[in-house]
């Protein structure tokens, strides 16, 4: 059975791991087995993270810590964990030099620009002029934008679909070698892939919740999971 990775979230206080089960289900409904990855100061294992699994998923979680980014932290940026930064963007890097595929989501996507040398909106509501409500409860908070011709519009198959949003920041800037694949309506950049055709899709939203109910959403996970089976038995 291929093997996704997801990074574990980390509860400091209670010092634990934990994790939407939704990523869970959405991995296991496109036919993979899902391994929660912990967080560790432990170099030889983000390592043996990524030599163990077949892909991996990103998922949403606390802000990236400014610094990664060359900013100031600006007082709405919250929860940051400096160690979870460090690891994800290490087994991230690392995980392309062995070109495995993966899905980032949320925070994950903020993840993969900052890798990319981009930047980000520390805070919209503070920063950034806007009539949609990106920190909303709703299944469908706003439309996005699908640009055609991209790997996404290719899984989607339309030019529009109905997303949740629960973020807080976004991309200013592009990193090198990304480009965007899904618009906001304000013109935020809700979605990225690579220019070069790398296997990898980032995502503002969280497709996982929408996945058992909105089939294109699930096909990005069954995306994943296809291309973790061509690059294992190529
Ligand atoms: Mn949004």
């Amino acid at each position: 059975m291929i093997t996704i990775g997801i990074n574990a979230n980390f509860d400091t206080e209670k010092q634990r791991i934990n994790m939407p089960n939704d990523y869970i289900t959405a991995i296991i409904r496109a036919g993979a087995l899902p391994v929660l990855l912990p967080l560790t100061d432990r170099e030889d294992v983000w390592r043996a993270m990524v030599d163990n699994v077949d892909g991996m998923v990103f998922p949403g979680g606390e802000d990236i810590h400014p610094e990664e980014y060359g900013q100031e932290v600006h007082p709405k940026c919250a929860d940051i964990v400096p160690e979870r930064d460090k690891q994800e963007l290490f087994t991230y890097r690392y995980l392309l030099s062995r070109k495995k595929p993966f899905l980032a989501i949320c925070r994950g996507l903020q993840l993969v620009n900052v890798a990319h040398g981009g930047n980000l909106i520390q805070d919209i509501p503070s920063q950034f002029e806007t009539d949609i409500e990106h920190q909303s409860r709703e299944a469908a908070a706003h439309e996005v934008q699908v640009v055609p011709g991209t790997l996404l519009h290719q899984l989607m198959r339309q030019n529009k679909v109905n997303v949740n949003s629960r973020h807080h920041q976004n991309i200013q800037d592009l990193g090198e070698g990304l480009k965007a694949n899904a618009y906001a309506p304000d013109g935020l950049i809700e979605g990225l892939e690579f220019e070069n055709g790398y296997p990898g899709l980032a995502f503002q939203w969280h497709p996982e919740n929408l996945s058992e109910t909105q089939p294109e959403m699930q096909r990005l996970f069954d995306w994943l999971v296809a291309e973790a089976s061509k690059a294992k038995t190529p």
